[in-house]
This record gives C-alpha cells, structure tokens and sequence, in this order.
C-alpha cells in the first residue's frame, strides 16, 4: 500500500494502551496475542482482563500467525480518499490457530478466489519508520 515513490498513504493505526504494545512487537516482526496467565484463555483485541476467568494477569505469547478465513468483504468503494488506489482491496476476519479473531488487509488475493477456509498467514508491513502492520497472505 504505497504509492510510487514508495511513501506509505494510508491512515495509521492509532497506538495507545495495550494497542501500543501490540503494535510494539509487530515492528519485532512478532504476532503476539495476549495470553491469560491464570486459565490460558488467548484475547485480541489487546484489553485488561481475561475474559474467561476475570484474571488480570496475562502475558504477551506469541502466535503461529496462522488462521482460516471465517469472512471477509471486499472493499470497492473507497470511504476515504486516501483509498482511492488501494481499491479494490480484502479484509478478512480469520479464525486463528490460537482460538481468536483477527482482521487485516489481506494482499496478493484476488476478489473472485476468497472462499470460507482459506488458510492464511500473517506478515510484516514496513509501512513508516515508526510503525509495522500485520497483513495475511494466502498460507504458502
Ligand atoms: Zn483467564
């Protein structure tokens, strides 16, 4: 998602809270979840308390990346100008192998092949010095 002089366009993330240190180990180049310290139970999006058991402990565990699409949509109209050339463009919501839920852009997928199931996989996007996005590909 960068234009041709190869400046990322989009808008940013905002990074604040448990929001930030996610964001933090993606320019690890590292997909971490929270993970309960008390139950096990995984959580994303990033928040304070375990919602199975009510602990507040947890640790930033790392995750296989890996997960299957449960649904997407496919973007046409841009709501943005700054969208304008990424259109049209896919976001999943993927089921991921540690049991929650994730949504990213996903890249190099054409409209017409997205189906229920498919296997994906997260990479890093260098898209400023100061912040990495997670993307899915299709899994290799
Ligand atoms: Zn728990």
């Amino acid at each position: 998602m960068t234009n041709p002089g190869g400046k990322y366009q989009l808008p940013l993330p905002a990074r604040m809270g448990l929001a930030a240190e996610f964001y933090r180990y993606c320019k690890a180049h590292e997909l971490r979840f929270q993970r309960c310290t008390d139950c096990g139970a995984w959580r994303h999006l990033p928040r304070p308390m375990c919602p199975e058991c009510g602990s507040f402990n947890y640790q930033w565990a790392r995750a296989s990346g890996r997960g299957k699409v449960y649904s997407w949509i496919t973007v046409v109209q841009p709501m943005l100008p700054a969208f304008n050339d990424a259109v049209p463009y896919i976001v999943p919501l993927v089921d991921m192998e540690e049991g929650v839920r994730m949504v990213a852009m996903l890249e190099g997928v054409a409209p017409e092949a997205m189906h229920i199931g498919m296997a994906v996989e997260v990479y890093f996007e260098d898209a400023t010095p100061e912040i990495t996005l997670p993307r899915f590909r299709k899994a290799r």
